[in-house]
């Protein structure tokens, strides 16, 4: 499917009159860049301008023995293991480590995440982080916290970690290991000093709102930028540079609204906005409520009683200051309340608003009917 929509998308963009060239880019100067081809060749391109957009790549950290240990896999590369692994261990309770231990419990496997903090999701709302934390731990994925990883050792059909908490060592068996200790933006290739174009501290490339780097004809969008990492932040970093190109510039990453995001575990988790901590730091005087999934008829339809939901409301303006929903269809009811907030609409409008049924978002007016 998806190398279906690629070869669409490809033979779009010719019909277009682009030219894609498919090969390694990497600046030989401002405005020359060397395309190296598989087959050993290599040809230049000059460009007036440039639109740098070459993503993210998963970051394994030096552990000894994780290095071309056979039992090692990143989230690219699991998907391809063809047998599914008894016991899978996870490296890392971020939000890929969390969807893979979602999916690999529900195929059978048995999880074990491993995280060196002590704080699960510790950037989501704490009330619901428990109920994720409760809803994985119920389906039988455990969560090693405060755990370190010393070292990983390979046997003949499977793998050892050594593991260290507080004061004792133990050893953790499995016969599969995804690292998913987060994601570094693809530069190393890129040459990117020869174009005069800038890193940040932590090797993203440098940007202003405009998404315009210290080299004034280079432009950088998605993963690269060092942001947040979404298929569709990457696309809205398009608009950005469209509009700077073509239109009025006042696009910017500073207004382009409010972020939902959904971590694609079971049921999925959406959010939007902020946590209770955030608001309550930003000074907010904050109304909230919650509502668990299980009072949802539409959950009891889809078999997924699960979760809760939770809404934070300015008692000043009344206006929605985040939401945090961990419920069946969640990933599609996010992007209402993304609306209502850009839009300021008053979280009366979906308290009171029609729904029709039975759907996941009619439970939207028992949630805000709950606020206080
Ligand atoms: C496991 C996983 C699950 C995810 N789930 C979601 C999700 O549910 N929803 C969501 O919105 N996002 C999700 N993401 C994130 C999303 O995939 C990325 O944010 C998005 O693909 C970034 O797009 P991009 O345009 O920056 O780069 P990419 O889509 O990564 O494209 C970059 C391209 O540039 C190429 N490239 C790199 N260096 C060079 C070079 N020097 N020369 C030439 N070509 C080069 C790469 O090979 C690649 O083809 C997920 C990511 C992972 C890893």
């Amino acid at each position: 499917m998806t190398a279906m929509l690629r070869q669409k998308n490809y033979d779009k963009a010719v019909s277009a009159g682009v030219t894609v060239l498919t090969g390694l880019a990497s600046f030989l100067d401002p405005h020359r860049i060397s395309v190296a081809y598989a087959d050993g060749t290599s040809e230049e391109v000059y460009g007036e301008q440039f639109f740098l957009n070459t993503g993210s790549r998963p970051f394994v950290p030096p552990i000894e023995g994780l290095e071309n240990n056979h039992f090692v896999y990143t989230s690219e590369t699991l998907m391809e293991r063809e047998e599914l692994p008894r016991r899978l261990a996870i490296i890392g309770g971020g939000y890929i480590g969390l969807e893979f231990a979602s999916y690999f419990a529900n195929f059978g496997s048995e999880v074990t995440v491993i995280q060196d903090g002590e704080a699960f999701i510790p950037r989501e709302d704490a009330e619901v982080a428990q109920s994720v934390l409760d809803s994985l731990t119920a389906r039988g994925v455990r969560v090693l916290r405060s755990t370190t990883i010393r070292s990983v050792r390979e046997e003949s059909d499977h793998t050892v970690l050594s593991l260290e908490s507080g004061d004792s060592a133990y050893a953790l068996e499995a016969d599969a290991i995804l690292v998913a200790t987060g994601r570094r933006p693809n530069v190393a290739e890129l040459n990117l000093a020869a174009a005069g174009v800038a890193l940040t501290e932590r090797g993203a490339v440098k940007t202003d709102e405009h998404l315009r780097t210290t080299a004034s004809h280079i432009w950088a969008m998605g993963d690269i930028v060092g942001g947040l990492q979404f298929t569709y932040i990457s696309l809205d970093d398009f608009r950005i540079v469209k509009s700077n190109l073509l239109g009025d510039g006042s696009r910017t990453t500073e207004n382009r609204g409010a972020v939902p995001y959904t971590v694609f575990l079971d049921p999925p988790l959406s959010r939007v906005g902020l946590s209770e901590t955030e608001a309550a730091q930003k000074g907010y005087t904050v109304k909230s409520a919650r509502l668990p999934a299980a009072a949802i008829p539409k959950a009891h339809v889809l078999r997924q009683p699960t979760g809760m939901l939770k809404v934070l409301i300015d008692a000043d303006t009344d206006l929605i200051l985040g939401a945090h929903f961990f419920c069946a269809e969640s990933q599609e009811m996010i992007n209402l309340i993304k609306l209502c907030m850009d839009a300021k609409l008053p979280y009366t409008v979906l308290r009171d608003g029609i729904f029709n049924h039975p759907t996941m978002s009619e439970a939207l007016n028992d949630l805000f009917g709950a606020v206080k």
